[in-house]
């Protein structure tokens, strides 16, 4: 075994342990980052790229509870389960329901809500220091109702992001044709974030990301964490070829923290909402803006050199496959709105970290604030990476255990 030494050691180089290593960094600590793959190429390389300031709204809802079954059952729904995984997610799902009771939802739409409050403006400025503020679009988002009734069944989210102070704007049909000529028209019109921004390409602003990372001098271990336990003079990590002694351990290792937290005494109920993507080439993708309609759950989003559309969600856990008949409902879908869409360039599937309730978990450990932890960002991660690092510096510098 190596032995190595640092102040703090943070496990997981994906969008959230990359923008605290810079963070505490810049707070003047000596920070490693132990991560097996290249850094930011998790969940943090294929998502929607939305820098979601509007994302109040928890995954569980009375709507979706009420409708959990038929979702289900329907082959165009963007929600899936694998049987297989039945007897190990049902702790996670008896916690999902309970979280999608109005109280709950209300409860988790506000700490949501209080997160997300300033996600453009401490994006834009994360962005300006580690030179990706070119890969920043602030041309808004776009959401897409395809009936009335479907409009109507949104109504409720829509008033609570209203209490919020979220900026929305409701459209008519041709008020979003005016926004995106080239959709198909839709008879429930759509809502507009005006204020949201969104990355051009979340990979390469991962890769500027870790290239500031490095620049500020923080080492990068390339292994993976197997366990970890405390000693008198801290932690020591056990992460093959070497054995790691830090002072403070940060756990950001995404949808794959739970067994870490679990270690040093802080059971959570983190799972994974699986979720894919399709890419078609092209110079010029055919929307201005990130636009989702709704009742499909996924985004087309506008990338440099091609178009990506992002989303879905599979309960199934880690280790399984792509399931192929999800990737193809993606493409199926995609070609209803865009029918020139030929096959798709690529395909990618991604672990989201999500708690039942969908707020993520940034706080110190049971035992003590020698260890961080810092994941559970579900749908909204890269949106909440700047805030989250902010977080975990205010609890570092903070006095006290
Ligand atoms: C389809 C899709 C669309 C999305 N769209 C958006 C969006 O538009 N806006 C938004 O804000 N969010 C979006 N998200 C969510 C967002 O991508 C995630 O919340 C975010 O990337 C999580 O970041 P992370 O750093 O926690 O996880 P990851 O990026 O997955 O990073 C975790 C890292 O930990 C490493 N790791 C794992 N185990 C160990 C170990 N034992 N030791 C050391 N390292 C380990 C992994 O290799 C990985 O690199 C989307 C997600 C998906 C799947």
């Amino acid at each position: 075994m190596n032995r190595i030494s640092t102040d703090i050691a943070v496990v997981g180089g994906g969008v959230i342990g990359l923008a605290i290593a810079l963070r505490l960094r810049a707070d003047g600590r000596e920070v490693m980052i132990i991560e097996p793959n290249e850094p930011g190429s998790g969940a943090s390389y294929g998502n929607a790229g939305t820098v979601a300031n509007y994302a109040v709204i928890p995954v569980g809802t009375p709507s979706v509870l009420r409708n959990f079954l038929s979702l289900l059952l329907n082959p165009n729904s963007p929600l899936a389960i694998r049987t297989s995984a039945l007897p190990t997610l049902f702790p996670w799902l008896a916690r999902f329901a309970y979280e999608s009771l109005p109280h709950r939802y209300r409860e988790n739409a506000g700490q949501i809500a209080e997160l997300v409050s300033d996600a453009s403006s401490a994006w834009t400025e994360f962005a300006a220091e580690i030179g990706a503020s070119n890969f920043l679009s602030a041309k808004g988002c776009l959401y897409l109702y395809h009936t009335r009734k479907a409009f109507q069944a949104a109504c409720a989210d829509i008033e609570l992001r209203r209490s919020y102070g979220v900026s929305q704007e409701l459209l008519s049909a041709s008020e979003v044709l005016g926004l995106e000529p080239r959709l198909p028209g839709f008879e429930g019109g759509g809502l507009f974030f005006p204020k949201a921004i969104n990355l051009s390409d979340p990979g390469e602003v991962m890769r500027l990301l870790s290239a500031a990372v490095k620049r500020v001098g923080v080492e990068f271990v390339q292994t993976s964490v197997t366990g970890m336990s405390r000693k008198q003079n801290g932690l020591r990590i056990a992460a093959s070829p070497y054995e790691v002694h830090a002072h403070t351990v940060v756990i950001a290792a995404g949808a794959h923290s739970r067994k870490l937290a679990a270690e040093i005494g802080d059971p959570v109920q983190l799972d994974t909402e699986r979720g894919y993507h399709v890419e078609y080439d092209m110079p010029e993708p055919p929307i201005e803006r990130p636009v989702c309609p709704t009742a499909h759950g996924f985004y087309f989003c506008p990338l440099r050199g091609r178009l990506r559309v992002a989303g879905l969600v599979e309960l199934g856990g880690l280790t399984a496959p792509e399931n192929p008949q999800l990737l193809q409902a993606l493409a199926r879908n995609a070609r209803r709105f865009f029918p020139e869409l030929g096959a798709p360039s690529r395909t990618w599937l991604g672990f989201r970290p999500s708690m039942p309730n969908s707020v993520p978990v940034i706080r110190p450990s049971k035992g003590g604030k020698d260890v961080i932890l810092a994941f559970g960002h579900g749908h909204i991660g890269l949106t909440l990476a700047p805030r989250t690092a902010r977080l975990v510096s205010a609890i570092l510098t903070s006095k006290g255990k």
